[in-house]
C-alpha cells in the first residue's frame, strides 16, 4: 500500500516547511472550486525549466543570472509524468487550460512529449509562452502533439534595441521567423507581447502596432512588473496601457471590445479602419494601473513541482513531495482543494512602493 505523507506538513517556502491547516473535510472534485473571494480555479501554468537562453533586463538581468546561477538540477524538476498526474488532478477541480512556460519552455528537451501527454487527457486548451529562439524549429512539432495556440514575447522590432532587451545579442528576424513557423504550422491566433520598458523600447510601440496590424496576429502591450526582486523594478519605468492607447490612436483610432471570455487578462482593443476593414485587434494587460485579481483563476506550478496561488506569492506548496512519496491521487486533490479554498491573493490590487521592495518569487522558476 502506497505510503501517505501527512499533507498538512508540505507547505514550503524553497525548501523550508510551513504548516498548512488541514481542510474540515474531504472535497469531492466538482470542477467548481471557489477561492475565498468566489474566483474559480480555472487555469494552470506550468514551468517546465527556470533556465533561458535570453538574459531580458526586467526578468532575468544579466548581473544576477551569470555562470554561476544556482538553477535547479535535473533531478529537481518534475518529470513529464509527473506534470501530466498533476494535470489531470487539476483539471478535475476545474482547470480547463494549462499554459507551458518557464524560463524557456523551448529549452525543456522533447517538451512536445509532455504536450502529447496533456492533449491525451483531453478537455484541456494547451498553449505555451515562449521567448521564440526554438520556434522555427519545433512549431510543427509542438502542433502536431496536441498545442493548440502559442505567445511569444518580443519587446521591439528595432533588432538593436531588441538585443539590447533580451541582453544575449539575439537577432530580432530569429523570432519574426519563429512566429511565421507558428503561424504556418496552425498555432493561431499567434499572440505576441510585448513588455514595455520607459526609456527603453517605448519608442517601438508604434513600429510594433504597425507591423502587426493586419498581420492575423494579435499584439498585446503588458505593463511592467515588480515580479521576483532582481529587476530594480520602479513605477516611474511603467508605461500604463493608457499612454499606450493614447500613442497608438494618434496614428490608428482605437475602440475597445468586449472580453472573450469572462476574466481574460488582456483589455482588447479594434482598430477602426476608414473602410470598415478588419485591421485586427491589440490588447493591454495593465496589471500594475488597473489591477484584474477579482478575476484571477490562476494557479502555477513552479519548476520544481510547488504550487504558488500568486504571481507574486512569497510562498509556495509542495506537491512534489506528495507525488513522490506515494500520495494517491484523491489525497493530493483534497490538498489543492484546501489551498485553494483559503486562497486570498489580490497583490496587484494593493501594490505600492513597499510592496513591490518585498522578496518575491522570481518569474523565470514560478512560470510567468
Ligand atoms: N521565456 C518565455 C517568454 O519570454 O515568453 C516564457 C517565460 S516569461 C517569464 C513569460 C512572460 O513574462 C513573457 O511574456 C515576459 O515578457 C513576461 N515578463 C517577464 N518579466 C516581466 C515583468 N517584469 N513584467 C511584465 N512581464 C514580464
Ligand atoms: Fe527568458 Fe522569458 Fe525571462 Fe526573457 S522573459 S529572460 S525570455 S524567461
Ligand atoms: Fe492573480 Fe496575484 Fe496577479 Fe492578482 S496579483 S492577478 S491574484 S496573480
Amino acid at each position: 500500500m502506497a505510503r501517505i505523507i501527512p499533507l498538512a506538513d508540505a507547505r514550503v517556502v524553497r525548501g523550508t516547511a510551513v504548516a498548512v491547516p488541514h481542510a474540515a473535510a474531504p472535497f469531492t472534485p466538482t470542477g467548481t472550486l471557489p477561492d475565498t473571494r468566489g474566483r474559480m480555479l480555472r487555469d494552470l501554468r506550468v514551468s517546465v525549466t527556470d533556465r533561458c537562453n535570453f538574459r531580458c533586463v526586467y526578468c532575468m538581468p544579466k548581473d544576477v543570472y551569470g555562470h554561476d546561477y544556482p538553477f535547479l538540477p535535473h533531478a529537481e524538476l518534475l518529470t513529464f509524468e509527473e506534470i501530466a498526474r498533476l494535470a489531470r488532478i487539476f483539471k478535475a477541480h476545474g482547470v480547463e487550460k494549462i499554459r507551458l512556460t518557464g524560463g524557456e519552455p523551448l529549452l525543456r528537451k522533447n517538451l512536445e512529449r509532455l504536450v502529447a501527454m496533456l492533449s491525451d487527457i483531453g478537455g484541456l486548451d494547451l498553449t505555451l509562452t515562449t521567448n521564440g529562439a526554438l520556434l522555427t524549429k519545433k512549431a510543427r512539432d509542438l502542433k502536431d502533439a496536441g498545442l493548440n495556440r502559442v505567445t511569444v514575447s518580443l519587446d521591439a522590432l528595432d533588432d538593436g534595441v531588441f538585443r539590447a532587451m533580451n541582453d544575449v545579442d539575439f537577432p530580432v528576424s530569429r523570432v519574426l521567423d519563429g512566429i511565421d513557423a507558428a503561424a504556418a504550422a496552425g498555432l493561431n491566433p499567434v499572440k505576441i507581447n510585448m513588455v514595455i520598458k520607459r526609456g527603453v523600447n517605448d519608442s517601438e510601440i508604434l513600429p510594433m502596432a504597425r507591423h502587426f496590424r493586419n498581420s492575423g496576429h494579435i499584439l498585446r502591450f503588458v505593463e511592467y512588473m515588480d515580479v521576483g526582486h532582481t529587476n530594480g523594478w520602479r513605477m516611474d519605468d511603467v508605461v500604463p496601457s493608457a499612454e499606450v492607447i493614447r500613442i497608438i490612436g494618434r496614428e490608428f483610432p482605437l475602440e475597445p471590445i468586449g472580453a472573450n471570455y469572462p476574466g481574460e487578462v488582456a483589455e482588447r482593443w479594434r482598430y477602426v479602419d476608414a473602410e470598415g476593414a478588419d485591421a485586427g485587434e491589440i490588447g493591454l494587460i495593465s496589471s500594475v494601473t488597473q489591477a484584474f485579481c477579482k478575476d484571477c483563476t490562476r494557479a502555477r506550478l513552479a519548476t520544481d513541482g510547488q504550487l504558488y496561488t500568486c504571481l507574486f506569492a512569497t510562498h509556495g506548496y509542495d506537491l512534489r513531495t506528495l507525488l513522490r512519496g506515494g500520495s494517491a491521487d484523491d489525497q493530493i486533490g483534497n490538498y489543492l482543494a484546501t489551498i485553494w479554498s483559503q486562497r486570498a491573493d489580490r497583490y496587484s490590487e494593493i501594490r505600492s512602493e513597499r510592496t513591490a521592495a518585498l522578496p518575491k518569487i522570481e518569474m523565470s522558476y514560478i512560470g510567468g
